[in-house]
């Protein structure tokens, strides 16, 4: 059945088990990550569809199932799952977007692998998420692309379908042209953006990036200067990150720059910290660590994330505050996602050399400054660790946006617990109350640190508040909403041209 919005996202959107030798979809059971957010589109729709990628040895094999038809909690949607073979995922997905994409998107030029790179096969695996989606969309529907590793498909599928919108959402940042513009892709994935109605980030001064880039490879001129989506942008910013442009013009067409903060399931969050069992077991960790404060810090493991940085921040503090010794523990988790992937592995050992170390210089036998953990924590659990921290501190190098430090305040429903925050994650933009650090600056890291553990109650309180004020408002729902009104008004501007 022709679908009135396809959403094109290189995940399946559920958990595929085996049960009693069948093949089972089970409705992915974690509320946080976006695809439960995506999913909720459906209800925008007639009949929606999914375009993902799955391995298979043999993408001739007539066995592979292509198209599923799945009914869950979203409704009826289908799934054309590509048939992509190994040797396509590692070079279009842990060469192409993770070695030589990733590292410039987050600006770090010295991470960027262009050796390794397939162009070919990454353009043809883009081409082939293009066609299926050109297949599954009904006249004029709605196409909805996710993320870099997909650059090329507004491109291809404007070539296929010159009816649809198309709109492409970033969750990473975008950085400079000086920075961007070392891709040697950059006028073919450039272009293939403008041909999309509206291209979104998450924070303007992605957005304001984007329009420079496309600028400095193209005529591209600025048709309206007015208002970015600023109801998504706190009061407290800087008026030159307000003031965009919104609507560009290229080759007669108009394209719409968007920038609206992924946010979090407020309600989902707190009512689970709310959960009486979920409640006891936070009071139980905070018993067990006695007159120890707890600082939690939570990521992958990731150059990007700047964990051995906050170690490092963490042993001058330990060394230059004996005081602080025994009554404080660092719990770290970095969780290893890619250790196959030397840059990533790489990370690993330094945050395990780093808090081995730490832990080895300052432990005893009763108290360990740090505990470490790189398994991936369920979010259930996670919960009741944003309750009982002292102070979340997370301070990535770069991060597109920042979940985590959402999640802690949405959990913090007893109004309490301070957040130290890296300026150079999304988040900052809009949580102007928590203690704002400079990850680059080892002055400005420890003291925000100390400052974080100092902080009396009544200040803690204050700021919690009017960071749940804020966390309440752009929260996930806020975003699908922004996003929704985007494509209503793109497809306005594109019925009045006609
Ligand atoms: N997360 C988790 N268990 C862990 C660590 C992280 O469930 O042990 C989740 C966390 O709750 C958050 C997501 O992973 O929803 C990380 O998102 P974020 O935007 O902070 O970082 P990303 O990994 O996307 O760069």
């Amino acid at each position: 059945m022709p679908s009135d919005l396809v959403i094109v996202y290189h995940r399946q959107p559920y958990e595929e088990v085996e049960e009693n030798g069948k093949i089972v979809f089970r409705e992915n059971k974690s509320p946080n990550g976006i695809v439960p957010t995506l999913k909720s589109f459906f209800g925008t729709a007639e009949h929606a569809a999914w375009i993902a990628w799955k391995l298979a040895d043999d993408p001739a094999n007539p066995d592979f199932e292509k198209v599923v038809e799945i009914s869950d909690a979203h409704g009826d949607y289908t799934v054309s799952r590509l048939p992509l073979t190994e040797k396509q995922v590692k070079s279009f997905y842990h060469v192409s977007s993770k070695e030589a994409f990733w590292p410039i998107l987050h600006s770090f030029k010295e991470k960027f692998n262009y050796d390794p790179v397939d162009w070919p096969t990454f353009r043809e695996v883009n081409w082939a998420f293009a066609e299926a989606a050109a297949r599954e969309a009904a006249q004029g529907a709605r196409v909805w692309i996710h993320d870099y590793n997909l650059w090329l498909v507004p491109g291809y599928l404007r070539q296929l379908r010159s009816d649809v919108t198309i709109s492409f959402f970033h969750h990473t940042p975008f950085p400079a042209a000086d920075m961007f513009n070392v891709l040697p892709w950059r006028r073919e994935i450039v272009k293939s953006l403008l041909d999309c109605d509206i291209v979104g980030f998450h924070i303007p001064r992605y957005a304001s990036n984007f329009v420079s880039v496309a600028r400095s490879l193209f005529d591209v001129s600025v048709k309206t200067r007015e208002t970015v989506v600023d109801e998504l942008v706190s009061d407290g910013t800087a008026l030159s990150e307000r003031t965009l442009p919104t609507l560009l013009s290229f080759e007669g067409r108009d394209v719409a720059i968007s920038s609206a903060s992924v946010g979090v399931a407020v309600e989902f969050i707190e009512s689970r910290a709310n959960d009486p069992a979920v409640k006891a077991d936070a009071a139980q960790i905070k018993a067990d660590l006695g007159e120890c404060r707890l600082i939690l810090s939570v990521g992958r493991t990731d150059y990007t994330k700047g964990g051995v940085d906050q170690l490092e921040s963490f042993e001058r503090v330990l060394t230059e505050n004996p005081d602080l010794r025994g009554k404080v523990k660092l719990m770290h988790v970095s969780v290893s996602a890619n250790r196959n992937m030397s840059a990533y592995a790489l990370t690993q050992t330094g945050i395990e050399e780093t808090a081995g170390r730490i832990n080895g210089r300052f432990g005893t036998l009763h108290w360990q400054p740090i505990a470490l953990i790189s398994r991936a924590i369920p979010f259930d659990d996670l919960i009741k660790y944003y309750l009982a921290a002292d102070v979340a501190w997370i301070t990535p190098l770069v991060d597109g946006m920042n979940l985590v430090c959402k999640e802690y305040l949405a959990a913090r429903t007893d109004g309490d617990g301070v957040l130290v925050l890296s300026e150079f994650a999304g988040a900052a933009v809009e949580l102007h109350s928590a203690v704002i650090t400079n990850p680059f600056s080892h002055r400005s890291m420890d003291q925000a640190i100390l400052q974080g553990l100092e902080m009396p109650e009544r200040e803690r309180r204050d700021r919690m508040a009017e960071l749940r004020r804020v966390v309440k408002k752009y929260s996930v729902k806020a975003w699908g909403d922004a996003q929704q009104r985007q494509f209503s008004a793109a497809i306005a501007r594109k019925d009045t041209a006609a």
